[in-house]
């Protein structure tokens, strides 16, 4: 075999065959994910030390901020008076000493050993006469030589030295070097972007002659990684338009055009410019793959309604599928009412008329009530079924199902979403997917995650609005409640968000509790207060619900269930407590609660303890933008592609290199590359070593490669 090496042998190879590496080892690099030869090369150096840049010991004079390289002499660990600990390391090279210092850092004495090569970065100061750095950024640099060092992240725990990284991926592409390494771009390809060749790429990011070559090689291998995912969301979505079919609408129909006249108001022109690309969708046999974004109060409920109508018009049925039962009964009420008067041909009445049906069903609805919902969606005599998870459960069938609209796609996932599609198939058709989000998410985001989806953007908002305003509350709070009460005394409602605790709906009740206690006897005391939070009763949280949007509670004091959907105009405060410990998203959805009518607004972040440098860029963010989608952006600098890929969506340790927010262009260039590189059949035919490392990728995620090369 003299072919080059590809990805798919570089990954059947285990780390055991390099030298130095035994059973123990090998289970140290288990540890940290590293059992091939593939994953060693994508375990990428954290940053590099510059030697070139280096100042000699001898050199350094105060107040300057250098990199340093030299020798550890000793290492001493001293203890304050009030048992604070002192670490003191005397650094030397050919031309001087330094001393170090280091505060509270008590584990640099085990990780910094007599004899042991380290670079430093950081200020110098004179103590007591003698050249000094405090807490410098320390990187170890073992015995390696060389002008630039590759840095690897490291692992204490597992006993892994960045030299031992450094030296077993010297070894792995030295060994690697007979065959080559196999680049499936065309050499054109390569010079059109720009890009040196993946050998030589992992070549430069591991053993790097100049820092130059560090970005070079860096974009080839940032685009390896979009490019895979990128080819596997085309070949999905092709496959998927080839191999389903659904029902093709005749879009336009009276009802719908009857439902649009009766509007109190006119629609926004995102409005109107997403409704027709819904409507073009719908009247294909291909099923609809859509995301729907737009941010709080953007109007996309209407937009969902419209497309359920459109399948309504033609004799089938719609379902929306919301996250919570709050959120269902929101949507029900809204759309009960929007759709409220309009009838549907139906020949089995006298007049050849009846009046539209829309049910609800939530686990709220029982016995004969959910008998009878259910017997209606099964007959047909259901048009539109407003719902939460309760409408995917065994036993529920539809009698002609065409158009499902998901509303907040981050709290069901992938699975969910494709069970309610199965359910709604019926005589070999598929239902049409609308799938609505309002959490805005940044577009090379939404290009790798939702990929295979077709994305609307609901961007403007309908005209009124006034903007809200946001102040992060540092210390006294008294001016809060002031504020709360006087807009109370004029008629407006408020929110209290209390602090959230964990990921647990146990905590965060109690939490509620006793912010609602000390709220009532206190701040708010003689005002009619409500309490609503996940571990309340249904109907409580009902009753609550109904008597706040009723106007005769003043404030609603809540758990982050009133995150999402819930929509009373008259409430123009929202106190957000503990505020830091909110997400971007997370608030700029709370803060969309208020804002929803032409009543001046505020919203007030309560973060009066000392809270995190990254706390405080994230309540800045939200007192200077009320826009979703900037937020998201800045969210994704900010916190990085955790943002985007909760824990159990494949696809986050895909990528290792890249990064969203750092790599918009390559995000852009790699679906670009794939439009082209994938033909009509969703296939790689002409591209022989892409089709295999694309299966490869596949097999690799677990996933089963046929289901998701086809589903
Ligand atoms: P979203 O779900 O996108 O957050 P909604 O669909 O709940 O927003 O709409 C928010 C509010 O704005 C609702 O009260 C709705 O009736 C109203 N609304 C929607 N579209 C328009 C429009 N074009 N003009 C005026 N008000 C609108
Ligand atoms: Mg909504």
């Amino acid at each position: 075999m003299t072919e080059p090496l590809s990805l798919r042998e570089l990954d059947a190879i285990s780390v055991g065959r390099l030298q130095g590496v035994g059973p123990q080892r090998q289970a140290s690099l288990r540890e940290v994910q590293i059992e091939t030869v593939f994953d060693l090369l994508t375990h990428y150096p954290r940053r590099y030390v510059d030697r070139s840049r280096e100042a000699k010991l001898g050199e350094v004079t105060p107040g300057q901020e250098v990199m340093v390289v030299g020798d550890i002499e000793s290492v001493e660990t001293r203890r304050t008076r009030n048992r604070k600990s002192i670490v003191e390391v005397s650094l030397f090279d050919d031309t001087g000493h330094l001393q170090l210092v280091f505060f509270n850092q008590a584990w640099r004495a085990k990780q910094l050993k007599e004899g042991l090569t380290i670079a430093l970065f950081g200020k110098v100061d004179l103590y007591r006469k003698q050249l000094r750095m405090t807490n410098p950024v320390v990187d170890l640099v073992g015995d390696r030589t060389g002008k630039i060092i590759a840095i690897y992240p490291q692992s204490e725990k597992a006993g892994l030295t960045t030299w031992d990284i450094g030296r077993w991926s010297t070894e792995a592409l030295r060994r690697c070097e007979p065959r080559g390494i196999e680049e499936p771009l065309s050499r054109q390809l390569l010079e059109e972007l720009q890009l040196p060749d993946r050998a030589t790429a992992f070549k430069a990011i591991h053993q790097p002659s100049s820092t130059s070559e560090v970005s070079q090689a860096r974009n080839r291998l940032v685009l390896d990684e979009l490019l895979r995912i990128q080819l596997v969301l085309r070949i999905r979505k092709i496959r998927r338009l080839e191999s389903a079919s659904g029902i093709a609408h005749k879009g336009d129909s009276p009802l719908v055009t009857s439902f649009l006249d009766r509007l109190p108001f006119k629609l926004t022109t995102a409005q109107q410019r997403t409704m027709e690309e819904v409507t073009v969708d719908l009247k294909t046999e291909q099923p609809m793959h859509r995301l729907l974004q737009g941010d709080v109060g953007a109007g996309k409920t209407l937009v969902a309604l419209h497309a359920l109508l459109t399948a309504v018009a033609d004799g089938h049925q719609g379902a929306l599928m919301a996250p919570t039962e709050v959120l269902a009964e929101q949507h029900y009420l809204s759309l009960a009412e929007l759709a409220e008067g309009l009838e549907i041909s139906d020949d089995s009445t006298l007049t050849g008329r009846r009046p539209l049906s829309v049910k609800v069903l939530t686990n709220r609805i029982m016995g004969a009530e959910r008998q009878q919902v259910i017997k209606g969606m099964q007959n047909g005599s259901v048009d539109l079924v407003i719902g939460t998870h309760a409408l995917i459960q065994e036993g529920i069938s539809f009698s002609s199902l065409s158009v499902v609209v998901v509303d907040e796609q981050h709290r069901f996932g992938v699975e969910q979403r494709s069970v309610l599609r199965e359910r709604g198939r019926s005589d070999g058709k598929w239902p049409h997917l609308l799938v609505m989000t309002a959490t805005p998410i940044p577009r090379t985001a939404a290009m790798t995650v939702y990929g295979d989806l077709d994305v609307s953007t609901l961007d403007e908002l309908p005209p009124g609005r006034m903007p809200i305003s946001t102040f992060w509350v540092r210390d006294d709070t008294e001016a809060v409640w002031q504020h709360l009460r006087s807009e109370i005394s004029q008629g407006r409602q408020a929110y209290v968000v209390c602090p959230l605790i964990e990921e647990s709906d146990k905590l965060d009740a109690n939490s509620a509790e006793t912010t609602m206690d000390l709220l009532s006897e206190g701040e708010l005391s003689g005002l009619r207060l409500g309490l609503l939070h996940g571990r309340l009763p249904a109907i409580d949280k009902k009753e609550t619900m109904d008597a706040f949007r009723d106007g005769q509670l003043d404030v609603l004091v809540a758990t982050t269930v009133i995150e999402v959907g819930v929509d009373v105009p008259n409430a123009t405060t929202m106190v957000i407590l503990s505020a830091d410990r909110f997400g971007i998203a997370q608030l700029h959805q709370l803060r969309g609660r208020v804002g929803r009518d032409a009543h001046r607004s505020t919203c007030f972040l309560v973060a009066t303890e000392e809270i995190s440098e990254d706390a405080e860029a994230r309540l800045q963010a939200l007192e200077e933008s009320t826009d979703g989608f900037a937020l998201a952006e800045r969210d994704l600098e900010l916190r990085g592609e955790g943002t985007i890929f909760d824990q159990k969506q494949s696809g986050r340790n895909d990528l290792k290199l890249a990064s969203l927010a750092r790599d918009r262009v390559w995000v852009e260039r790699a679906r670009d590359l794939a439009a082209g590189l994938v033909n009509e059949n969703g296939s790689l035919e002409q591209h022989e070593a892409l089709q295999d490392e694309v299966r490869w990728f596949v097999e690799r995620r677990d996933d089963d490669a046929e289901n998701l090369l086809r589903g």
